[in-house]
């Protein structure tokens, strides 16, 4: 059996060997046994049930709850050779009578479904009326109640067992707790299922958080080494997400907002952009990642501190879901940690919650602290154990330096209780530090004990330790969010000298912005390697473009890389690269070839830039935002929208963001006098340093069309 596994490995994927626990787990379910997987996200979750599927006879059932995902998979199928279909409500009734049909005289292998499809009666008695090669599903912790993505439908797929009891299941999730684990078994009734269970750990994400000090330029240091890859940005708030977007545009980094905030459509058009295109960085609020499945997301940084650990393990696992080196980097100060337990603080809920939550961030803030290896942290807040250090974190790698910061602490305790405990950070560093400034001298902090005996240590240093004194809750910031700080009872033992307190040493800025901007995800393709690696990626946009997939579906990343180290002269030695199975090497073997051999330019993308244009400004973006997109000028873009206003294709209020009463006032400049449109430059002075002149071009393209009508 694992013989003929390997085998469809080979042939279909193009894959050499299984990965982990994959060949033990298709060969179960191949023979006709139940399984429950659990493994982290990019282990390979997929090729356990098709596999199976491929070396049964009959249709495989695959249950998913996101339409997207379906999508995806279906489209990964097909590119492989295999009869893949999704059921889903974005068919006609027309289409679905086909796909019936076909699945009927057995041209269906794998047949995606949402839970609500599969439970209903007519759907359940067709399916017993053919051969079922298993049952598939996944994201089976929708089931779990407790869960966030508890979907109710989920409940009713326990029945399956009973009405098809001679048809293996396999159920998979990549959420770890027991509870979970116990609720899939019951509610699914997978008594009789062997379990995987997979380590959490994700291996190739390289983990490092530094104290946040000019968090848009520490950014900027971390990309500047990652200018064509694709990855996620995380804030806090929506304005936020929107602002960083922007100034990632102007910076050069081509970057889409994404929140619960912008309209529908404006949303689905982003993901589906970071999906299709390379390159894009996504600045979202944590609306963002469910059923995203792009494999070559290169990093997730955070700007803002997720609320627990699991957020944090949820939202970096988003990186490098190929298997291929990826970063997850965050930015982390005391400010986080004041907006957090503000929104804590002023959340709904009862105590008992607000306590859990407490809980959580508490474990947030000290993987931030930690001294001790990241991954190691990580695995043992979800019970996992990691005997040794991971070495592929910053403490393991840059080492943590700590110092015996007792006295300093005491006298920064001190400062909180002398001011009254009602003061911020910047104030209470200044009267440490002895600063003669307005706000000291107006409260007569100038005279406190501790004024001026903080000068041993630079105001950054200060704040550090403010940062790890909150962190460890041996200070209280207050509840009305202004960034006071209190003392907590259990600074007590540190105040009367009883207890010693080791801190971490921050390193300076400089440091970690050097250090940031290296790591494996970094120095994937090396610069030698940049020109053909580029050309292999245009050429698998063209490809994809004409297919209507996402580039991931044609070759993943990984993929195209070893092609670029193994250099394939022949179609025989391409068919050895790993994910190039029977089929893609037909179809694309010599395309590829050719752009290896250097024989082929590589293909310009055929997105028209205009008609995107278009669509950018009817979904409402401002032209400073266009060209950000666009990565042209501002005027550029405003030439084209003056074009496509003259052609009709946008309306002047689509393609303009004007203030009625001004836009009414530059009308009325072109509308004055007899005859003729006066030109631009006619009426220009009129408006110089008020509105840009290609607002005037605009305006002047919707009059005249309108003349002309
Ligand atoms: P999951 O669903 O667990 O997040 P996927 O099934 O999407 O993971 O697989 C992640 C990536 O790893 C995909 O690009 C997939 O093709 C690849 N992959 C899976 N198994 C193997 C394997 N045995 N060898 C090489 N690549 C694999
Ligand atoms: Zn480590």
């Amino acid at each position: 059996m694992l013989e003929q596994a390997q085998r469809v490995l080979k042939d279909i994927f193009g894959y050499d060997s299984f990965r982990g626990r994959q060949g033990a787990i298709i060969e179960r379910v191949a023979s006709g046994g139940d399984a429950l997987v659990l493994m982290p996200t990019g282990g390979g979750k997929s090729l356990c049930f098709q596999v199976p599927a491929l070396l049964r006879d009959g249709l495989a059932v695959v249950v998913s709850p996101l339409i997207a995902l379906m999508d995806d998979q279906v489209a990964t199928l097909e590119e492989l050779g295999v009869a893949a279909a999704a059921l889903n409500s974005t068919l006609s009734a027309e289409q679905q009578r086909d796909l019936a049909a076909r699945i009927k005289r057995g041209e269906v292998k794998m047949l995606y479904l949402a839970p609500e499809r599969l439970v209903q009666p007519r759907m359940l008695a067709f399916l017993q009326s053919l051969e079922i090669a298993l049952f598939a599903i996944d994201e089976a912790h929708c089931v779990s109640q407790w869960g966030h993505d508890f979907r109710r439908e989920y409940l009713q797929l326990g029945q399956l067992a009973e009405l098809f009891p001679n048809v293996p299941r396999i159920a998979l999730t990549a959420t770890a707790d027991k509870r979970t684990r116990e609720e899939i078994v019951d509610r699914l009734h997978l008594q009789n299922a062997e379990r995987f269970l997979s380590s959490f750990d994700r291996p190739n994400i390289f983990y490092r958080i530094v104290p946040k000090e000019q968090p848009r330029k520490q950014l900027l240091a971390f990309l500047a080494e990652r200018r064509s890859d694709a990855g996620i940005v995380y804030c806090l708030s929506r304005k936020k997400v929107e602002e960083v977007a922007a100034f990632l545009s102007e910076q050069g980094f081509p970057a889409l907002p994404y929140h619960a905030g912008l309209p529908n459509d404006l949303r689905a058009y982003h993901q589906k952009r970071f999906l299709n295109e390379e390159g894009l960085i996504m600045v979202a609020t944590v609306a963002f990642g469910m059923g995203i499945d792009k494999p070559n997301v290169r990093f997730v940084a955070h700007l803002d501190l997720p609320k627990s650990l699991e957020a944090y393990y949820q939202e970096t696992g988003r990186g490098g879901r190929d298997g291929l080196p990826a970063d997850a980097w965050m930015a982390y100060g005391l400010q986080d940690v004041v907006m957090l337990k503000q929104l804590l603080q002023n959340s709904e809920g009862d105590e008992r919650h607000k306590r859990l939550e407490q809980h959580k961030l508490d474990a947030m803030l000290s993987l931030c602290e930690e001294t001790r290896c990241r991954r190691q942290t990580l695995l043992a807040y979800f019970d996992e154990d990691m005997p040794e250090p991971c070495g592929h974190c910053d403490n393991c790698v840059d080492g943590v330096q700590t110092w015996d910061a007792t006295e300093p602490a005491r006298q920064a305790l001190s400062a909180i209780f002398r001011t009254g405990q009602r003061y911020g950070v910047g104030h209470l560093v200044d009267v440490l530090l002895g600063k003669d400034n307005e706000k000291v001298r107006s409260f007569g902090h100038q005279h406190l004990s501790v004024y001026g005996v903080g000068k041993a240590l630079s105001e950054s240093e200060w704040r550090s330790l403010y940062r790890q004194l909150v962190a460890r809750g041996l200070a209280d910031v207050d509840h009305e969010g202004y960034g006071g700080l209190r003392l907590n009872d259990s600074c007590r033992p540190l105040l009367k000298g009883e207890v010693t307190l080791e801190l971490r040493r921050d390193l300076k800025p400089q440091v970690t912005a050097k250090t940031a901007s290296k790591s494996p995800a970094s120095q994937l393709v090396r610069g030698e390697e940049r020109e053909q690696w580029e050309a292999l990626r245009a050429l698998r946009r063209k490809l994809a473009e004409e297919h209507g997939v996402p580039p991931y579906v044609i070759f993943p990343d990984s993929t195209l890389l070893e092609m670029l180290r193994s250099q394939p002269t022949s179609l025989a030695e391409m068919a050895r690269v790993s994910g190039v199975g029977a089929r893609k090497l037909e179809r694309y073997g010599d395309a590829f070839l050719e752009v290896l051999g250097g024989a082929a330019e590589a293909p310009k993308p055929v997105a028209d830039v205009r008609h995107e244009l278009i669509t950018l400004a009817r979904a409402g973006m401002t032209p400073l935002q266009i060209a950000g997109q666009l990565r042209c000028s501002e005027k550029n873009v405003y030439t084209m929208l003056a074009e496509a206003i003259g052609k009709q294709q946008l309306s002047l209020e689509q393609a303009l963001d004007l203030p009625e009463e001004l836009m009414g006032e530059v009308q009325d400049a072109f509308l004055d006098g007899e005859g003729e449109l006066p030109s631009v430059a006619e009426v220009a002075e009129l408006f110089a340093g008020r509105v840009p002149e290609g607002v005037l071009y605009c305006v002047r393209a919707a009059l005249q069309s309108e003349f002309e009508m």
